[in-house]
């Protein structure tokens, strides 16, 4: 490591990287790579954990396809067993992993914890002082009931409630669970299933289902379809260790839509350090998957999706969606999908999070005005 890195992470360690402005933290991230600039805090959240008590994890599942949790699976910075052991985490409940089902008889619950797992949750409900982890969103369909996803005899609406109640802070994973994601794109059945987010039904945070329960908690979103192993497991650490208080930090720590700055930064976007950005610079864009250019044409959203993708890279930092030449759908946005359709067709019209995407397209078109060639011409002459 050169002497520059090293007085770096000097400097790092002793900021809390969840309150470091965006500039510094770009910084340290570039200088050191995202692996080690994690390491430095896996080691530092190590220390602290020594004299950490356990806490535990309640993690449930709503109407999603397990992909959030599969991605976490696949955390490398640190791994989630590493997570879990080095967090005193203990994760008392994830529907999917957990051993236990839930054994009905005449239409009551039998045996104890250890085998039933609706009376395990129930427990977990009574003792409190755990963290919520929400993966998938929550139907409020048909007419209000949450009928439409029913698990041990309970709409998951209600499930929600019971298991909110308690917690000491909510987490909900994956664009689902966040603003509805795929399940509530639209659709002919769209209103009639009436899926939610556990705070906002898309951007509106109206009608999160917390609040459809009456129900008063702060919610931190962590979006992405999947969500980022990394995004989960250091918010989740954060919290645990005290980084994040709830809810004290939350109005400076997270965006309008719930999501921490540091992973989803407000005036940072995946378009601007993708390492097809030079291609869209000098105005080379592919026409076909698989070639080496710009992906605009073929429907890349990146240009307004708020998320360090292309800092962080996926798969223990080894690619990204755009590296890998597939479009960026934009999942960490809350309009998603709808705000991204159509998939991988180029869009010029459609405002996503407050921002409308031309402005944000003509920013970067601008900044790269210079070479950015005729796609930014052609733009910028349609008085856009
Ligand atoms: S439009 Fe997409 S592929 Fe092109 S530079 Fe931006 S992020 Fe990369
Ligand atoms: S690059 Fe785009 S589509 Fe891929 S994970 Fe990031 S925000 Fe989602």
């Amino acid at each position: 490591m050169s002497t520059g890195i090293k007085n770096l992470v000097r400097t790092l360690d002793s900021v809390d990287f969840l309150k470091m402005d965006r500039r510094t933290f770009m910084k340290a991230l570039g200088a050191m790579g995202a692996a080690a600039f994690l390491n430095t805090y896996q080691a530092d959240m190590v220390k602290a954990l020594e004299e950490f008590p356990e806490t535990k994890l309640l993690w449930i599942h709503g109407s999603e396809c397990t992909g959030c949790s599969e991605s976490v699976l696949n955390a490398g910075n640190p791994d989630l067993v590493q997570a879990l052991q080095k967090l005193n985490i203990n994760l008392a409940f994830h529907e999917t992993l957990c051993a236990q089902q839930g054994i009905w008889n005449d239409g009551k619950l039998v045996n104890n914890a250890e085998l039933n797992s609706e009376i395990l949750q129930e427990e977990i409900y009574k003792e409190g002082k755990y963290i919520l982890v929400v993966e998938g969103s929550i139907p409020n369909g048909p007419d209000g009931s949450g009928r439409y996803l029913v698990i041990g005899n309970k709409p998951f609406k209600q499930t929600l409630g019971e298991a909110a109640k308690n917690a000491v802070a909510v987490v909900a994973v994956g664009s689902c669970a966040a603003y509805g994601g795929i399940t509530s794109a639209d659709s002919d059945v769209a209103k009639d299933t009436d899926y939610r987010g556990v705070a906002f039904a898309k951007d509106d945070s109206s009608k999160g289902m917390l609040k459809e329960l009456g129900i008063d908690k702060p919610v931190i979103n962590i979006p992405g379809c999947p969500a980022h192993p990394d995004w989960v497991l250091l918010t989740v650490g954060a919290v645990i260790l005290g980084k994040i208080k709830i809810p004290d930090d939350l109005d400076t720590l997270l965006d309008e839509y719930g999501r921490p700055k540091v992973f989803f930064p407000p005036d940072h976007v995946v378009h601007d350090n993708c390492p097809r950005r030079g291609y869209y610079d000098r105005g080379e864009f592919d026409e076909e998957i698989g070639g080496p250019g710009c992906l605009w044409k073929l429907g890349c959203k990146a240009p307004y999706a708020h998320a360090d993708c292309a800092i962080r890279k996926w798969n223990g930092s080894v690619s990204m969606c755009t590296q890998a030449g597939g479009p960026c759908i934009a999942c960490v946005e809350p309009g998603f999908p709808d705000t991204s359709r159509p998939l991988f067709v180029e869009r010029e019209d459609i405002g996503v999070a407050g921002t409308n995407i031309d402005t944000i397209a003509k920013v970067a078109v601008g900044a790269a005005a210079v070479a950015a060639g005729v796609h930014a011409v052609r733009r910028m002459g349609k008085g856009e």
